[in-house]
């Protein structure tokens, strides 16, 4: 299939607009995008753009400014659900039909990848003509190859459900009851999850043409994908199941070809967990280091030393909790003992700024419980002596985590809550806390069905809480607890961690 008109590149017989519904610099800090691009524009036949947000790409590429519908295929990769305000805008101000049903063989192909999607994409699935469940390294060379050899958009999506990870919407049709699914009939009837075989043989080359990022002049690379623990909130393991790594010597042969920047990330939700991380810090060149949090309980001196003659200021951590009953039920596998031996070994490495996240609103948190969250972070402050930042969020509950059944915590619960936090902490700790209207639609956005897309169009020019407080009762049904014994909208997501497995620890937690 082809529909181009004007090649950039010489062999180019497709060109895809690669859309991030959020800032350009938000976007080339994200290494899945990065990695898409960078796999896109290796293919002689495929020539790959950079959109996003910002007023300048959100029409225009960043790379040629060239006009979107120059382009044959829309990607769309999407981290975060609160950029689906985003990528209603990129619509309407393309003038591209919302739905995959009003468009015709003129528009582009429309696709949608990332970790929002892998969660479950029921709210805008019907506006995408085809979804990559999963990893996309190699996921995505398939599409290309199917949509080169296919006649027409009919055929692309036809072949493309035969293709492990690929969801076709318009291929299923799913009638609701409220926040459950009384009747699926799709073909597949099931989608599995794409996993990328080997990581190894997908290290993204440097991307230094790129505009300032948030991580600007460092060269990011993910050492390890998933996460080996299993805290009841979290969906990371279940998201990149199984847990991997990235081999040693791949990482550094990788990053010491990189030598020209300042900074190197090293990224990964169990970074700390990952064997050689201090022969990776001992022998990377570049000179300065930065990770992703550290376990409370993997805290190593000599690395924290190593870390900090590399340039490291900052040490975060996730508490989460404050205190032992909780630390269990969330299944976070610390104790005060380990926090205040990693305060102590900071303290010992001179380390300047500590941050600690938290989470309240668990349905099984008591008052109590916040009380203890504010006295761990006094008694922390009393022996550490830099500067301590809290960041404390709402309990969300996340699809195709232990607690996806969960209720959002009231309103005026967390108002108790964050009450207790802004009156016992001490002064000198900053606290920021997450707002209970952005843990409302985080909650909504992530639990949505196909019934929510037109909503969605229409907080284009309404205000999302006037619609969610007209149609209250139903949208309370989403933010509520969740029957164990019901279909749920992403249950035809299939191959992260097994919903009889989630069910038996959510019931015993
Ligand atoms: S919170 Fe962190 S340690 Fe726990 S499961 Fe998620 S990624 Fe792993």
């Amino acid at each position: 299939m082809k529909n181009s008109s004007v090649k950039i590149k010489k062999e180019a017989l497709v060109k895809v607009a690669l859309f991030y519904p959020n800032k350009l610099e938000t976007a080339v800090s994200n290494l899945g995008y990065l990695t898409i691009y960078d796999i896109l524009n290796r293919r002689e036949d495929t020539l790959c753009e950079l959109f996003a947000i910002d007023e300048k790409y959100i029409s225009k590429s960043y790379n040629s400014r060239r006009s979107i519908s120059d382009f044959d295929i829309i990607a769309v990769s999407m981290p975060f659900e609160m950029d689906i305000f985003n990528l209603v805008k990129f619509f309407k101000v393309n003038k591209i039909p919302f739905y995959g049903k009003e468009r015709n063989k003129f528009h582009p192909f429309i696709i949608g990848g990332g970790a929002y999607f892998t969660l479950n994409p029921e709210a805008v699935a019907e506006f995408f003509d085809a979804i990559l469940i999963g990893e996309g390294e190699e996921a995505v060379n398939e599409f290309i190859d199917v949509y080169l050899d296919s006649e027409n958009k009919e055929i692309v999506k036809e072949r493309l459900s035969n293709v492990t990870g690929y969801y076709v919407p318009n291929r299923y049709s799913i009638r609701y009851d409220g926040a459950y699914v009384s009747s699926f009939r799709g073909n597949p009837p099931s989608v599995t999850k794409r996993i990328t075989e080997d990581i190894n043989k997908y290290v993204p080359a440097s991307l230094s043409n790129l505009p300032n990022s948030h991580f600007k002049d460092t060269f990011l690379i993910e050492v390890s994908r998933g996460c080996p623990y299993s805290c009841a909130f979290c969906s990371t393991p279940s998201l990149y199941h199984p847990y991997r790594y990235r081999n040693l010597d791949r990482v550094l042969t990788k990053v010491n070809e990189m030598d020209y920047y300042k900074k190197v990330g090293y990224i990964g939700s169990a970074i700390s967990d990952y064997p050689s991380l201090g022969k990776l810090v001992d022998e990377t060149k570049i000179e300065t280091i930065t990770l992703s949090s550290f376990r409370i309980n993997r805290i190593d001196e000599n690395i924290i030393m190593s870390l900090k003659e590399r340039g490291l200021r900052t040490v975060t951590i996730a508490s989460e909790s404050g205190n032992e009953k909780m630390w269990k039920k969330i299944g976070k596998g610390i104790n005060r003992d380990m926090v205040f031996k990693a305060v102590d070994t900071l303290n010992r490495c001179s380390i300047e700024r500590l941050k600690i996240y938290f989470i309240i609103g668990f349905h099984f948190e008591t008052d109590d419980d916040v009380y203890d969250i504010a006295n761990l972070l006094n008694e922390i402050s009393k022996v550490y002596k830099g500067h301590i930042t809290a960041s404390v969020n709402i309990f969300i509950p996340k699809p195709q985590s232990i607690l996806q059944w969960a209720p959002l915590a009231e309103k005026k619960t967390i108002k108790v809550r964050t009450g207790i936090l802004r009156k016992y902490v001490r002064s000198e700790i900053n606290v920021d806390l997450l707002s209970y209207k952005t843990a409302v639609l985080e909650t909504l956005f992530s639990r949505g069905t196909r019934e929510f897309s037109d909503y969605i169009i229409k907080s284009e020019s309404n205000n999302i809480f006037n619609i969610i407080n007209k149609n209250k009762d139903y949208f309370n049904e989403f933010t509520g607890k969740l029957d164990t014994e019901r279909v749920l909208p992403w249950d035809f997501i299939k191959g992260g961690i097994e919903k009889e497995e989630l069910k038996r620890k959510y019931l015993s937690i």
